[in-house]
C-alpha cells in the first residue's frame, strides 16, 4: 500500500504520547490520539456520500480540526482539494465547477453564499474554533473506518497554483509525488526526532501543508501551530522550537524585531525560507543577529521541493542550492537545448516529485512537458558548474525593450543596492517606441531619496537599455499571502505609463 497516511500512522504510533499539535501553550492534540481521530473523520466524510477519488473540496480557517481533515481525506482515498481561504464565494465558484468535489466544506459564514454553487456536493461546514455540521456529523457517525490503499499514481491531492500568472491551474499529486518528497526533505534537512517546528504557514498551500505540516507528522515531531504569522508569538516559541519554515517576509519581520537576538534564537537548529525569493539583505541581516544562515529552497505547486541549499555545506544567499536527491534539473532556451553553465534559461525537471499534469488542462500539461518527460517549470534560472541554481526571475516577467531580453531581478539587484532604498520590483509595460519600457516600483526607508539618485547610482552599473525609463514610489509593493509580489498588478497598474 503507498497511502501517504499509513506512513503517517505509523509514525505516529511511534511518537506515543507526544504531543503533535501545541496551541498558545496548549496540547490540542497528542500522537497517541491521531490515528482514532482521523480514522472517526474519514468515516464521516464517507457517510456523507465521498468515495475513494473523489474530491473533497475545503476552503476553512487554519486549525487542528483543519489538520484532521486532511488526514481523513488521505486515509479514506478521496482528493483533497484546499483553498485559499481569501478568496470570494464569487471564485469559489470557479473551483466548484472545475474541482466537482463530492463534499465541500467551507466556513458557516459562507454556508449561505456557496450553497448555491454546491451543485451535486455535500456541503459540510467548520469554523476555527471546531465548530460546524463537520464536527456534528462526525459525533452523530461514530465510527472509525480503515485506511483505503492507495497506488503510487493515485492521487491525494489537487492543489491550485498560486495564480501569479494567471489564472490558477490544478496541479494533481498523487500519494508517490508527496510522500517521495517529504521522506526525501527529511534527510536533507537532517529531520530529527527531538525536532520542534514552529508552524506559521497557511495549510492550503505547498508550503505549509506537504512541506512543513507533513514533514512533521511524518516525523512524529511536535509543531507549534498559530493561526498566521504574528513576529511576537514566533519569536517567544524559539525557545521551544528548534525548525522555523516561513515566507520571506517571516524573516524580513524577524529581523526587524528588537527581539531577534544570538540568545533568543538559540534553541533553533534551522530557518527555512521559500515560496518567494529571499532578498540578500535579509539574509545578511538575520545572520548578522542570530549567527545563523537562512537555508532557501526552491519549489512550486507543480512538484513540491525541487532544489534546496546544503544542510552542511554553504547556503548562499540568492540562489537556491542544488536539485534534490532524485531530481533532475536542466537550464535551456526556447528550443529546449541545454545553455551553457552560468548562462541563464528556462529552468526545467523531472523526477518522482513531479505531478501528474493539471486537472482537466491536458492541453496545459502537454504545453509545459518536453518529450522526454521534464517539465517547463517557467522560472528562469541559472546552474553554475557544480549544479548550484539561482532563479533570475520568471520567464512571463522577462522584459523585451528594443529587441533586448532584460531580466527584471538584475536591475532589482542593482536598485536594492542603493542606500536609502527598501525593496524594488521591476516590470515592463507597453511603450511606443521600445515595444516594452522598464519600470522599477520602489520603497523607501529614506524619504528624501528621489528619481534622479537613483538613476545616477544605477548607471555605472547597468548598460543604458537596461536603465529604468520611470521610477515610481510606493509604501508597499503588493504582495499575496504566500510573500509572491504581484508583478501583473504593478503592469496593470502602470500600464499606460509610456503611452
Ligand atoms: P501560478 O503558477 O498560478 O502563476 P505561482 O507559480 O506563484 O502561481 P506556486 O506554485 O505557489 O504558484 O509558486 C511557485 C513559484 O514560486 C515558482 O515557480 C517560483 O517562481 C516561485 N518560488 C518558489 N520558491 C522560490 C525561491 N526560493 N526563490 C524564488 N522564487 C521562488
Ligand atoms: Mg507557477
Amino acid at each position: 500500500d503507498s497511502n501517504l497516511y499509513a506512513l503517517i500512522a505509523s509514525a505516529a504510533a511511534e511518537a506515543g504520547d507526544k504531543p503533535a499539535l501545541v496551541e498558545s501553550g496548549a496540547v490540542r492534540l497528542r500522537y497517541g490520539e491521531l490515528d482514532g481521530e482521523v480514522g472517526r473523520r474519514a468515516a464521516a466524510l464517507t457517510a456523507a456520500g465521498a468515495q475513494p477519488g473523489d474530491r473533497i473540496l475545503v476552503q476553512v480557517e487554519k486549525s487542528v480540526e483543519n489538520v484532521l481533515l486532511d488526514l481523513a481525506s488521505l486515509r479514506a482515498g478521496l482528493v483533497y482539494v484546499p483553498l485559499n481561504t481569501a478568496y470570494t464565494a464569487a471564485e469559489l465558484g470557479y473551483f466548484i465547477g472545475d474541482a466537482e468535489p463530492a463534499v465541500i466544506v467551507c466556513d458557516p459564514a459562507k454556508e449561505p453564499a456557496i450553497a448555491p454553487l454546491r451543485g451535486d456536493a455535500a456541503l459540510l461546514t467548520l469554523d476555527g474554533d471546531s465548530g460546524g455540521s463537520l464536527p456534528d456529523v462526525v459525533a452523530a457517525t461514530g465510527e472509525t473506518s480503515a485506511i483505503v490503499p492507495r497506488d503510487t499514481d493515485d492521487l491525494a491531492a489537487i492543489l491550485y497554483t498560486s495564480g501569479t500568472t494567471g489564472r490558477s491551474k490544478g496541479a494533481m499529486l498523487s500519494h508517490g509525488n508527496l510522500s517521495s518528497n517529504a521522506l526525501v526533505l527529511q534527510d536533507y534537512w537532517h529531520w530529527q526526532q527531538s525536532d520542534v517546528l514552529i508552524h506559521a504557514l497557511p495549510i492550503y498551500h505547498v508550503h505549509g501543508l506537504f512541506v512543513a505540516l507533513h514533514l512533521a507528522l511524518l516525523g512524529g515531531s511536535t509543531m507549534l501551530f498559530h493561526k498566521g504569522f504574528d513576529a511576537d508569538a514566533v519569536l517567544a516559541d524559539m525557545a521551544q522550537g528548534t525548525v522555523l519554515m516561513g515566507v520571506p517576509t517571516f524573516y524580513v519581520r524577524l529581523a526587524a524585531h528588537p527581539g531577534l537576538t544570538r540568545e533568543t534564537s538559540a534553541n533553533m537548529r534551522l530557518f527555512i525560507s521559500g515560496s518567494a525569493p529571499l532578498l540578500e539583505a535579509t539574509f545578511a541581516e538575520f545572520a548578522e543577529k542570530t549567527g545563523q544562515r537562512i537555508l532557501e529552497r526552491y519549489g512550486m505547486t507543480e512538484a513540491g521541493m525541487i532544489t534546496s541549499n546544503p544542510y552542511d555545506g554553504e547556503r548562499i544567499a540568492g540562489t537556491v542550492g542544488f536539485p534534490l536527491p532524485g531530481v533532475e534539473a536542466r537550464v535551456t532556451d526556447e528550443s529546449g537545448a541545454e545553455v551553457p553553465r552560468g548562462e541563464p534559461g528556462v529552468l526545467e525537471i523531472k523526477g518522482p516529485n513531479l505531478f501528474k499534469g493539471y486537472w482537466k488542462k491536458p492541453d496545459k500539461t502537454a504545453e509545459d512537458m518536453r518529450a522526454d518527460g521534464f517539465f517547463v517549470t517557467g522560472d528562469i534560472s541559472t546552474m553554475d558548474a557544480e549544479g548550484r541554481v539561482a532563479i533570475v526571475g520568471r520567464a512571463k516577467d522577462l522584459i523585451i525593450a528594443g529587441g533586448l531580453n532584460i531580466y527584471p531581478k538584475e536591475i532589482e539587484l542593482a536598485i536594492d543596492d542603493v542606500p536609502g532604498v527598501g525593496e524594488s520590483a521591476v516590470v515592463g509595460v507597453p511603450h511606443p517606441d521600445l515595444g516594452e519600457g522598464v519600470v522599477a516600483v520602489v520603497t523607501r526607508t529614506d524619504p528624501a531619496l528621489d528619481e534622479t539618485a537613483i538613476l545616477d547610482a544605477i548607471a555605472g552599473q547597468l548598460a543604458r537599455f537596461k536603465q529604468p525609463r520611470k521610477i515610481v514610489f510606493v509604501d508597499t509593493l503588493p504582495r499575496n499571502a504566500m510573500g509572491k509580489v504581484q508583478k501583473a498588478k504593478l503592469r496593470d497598474d502602470y500600464g499606460d505609463l509610456f503611452a
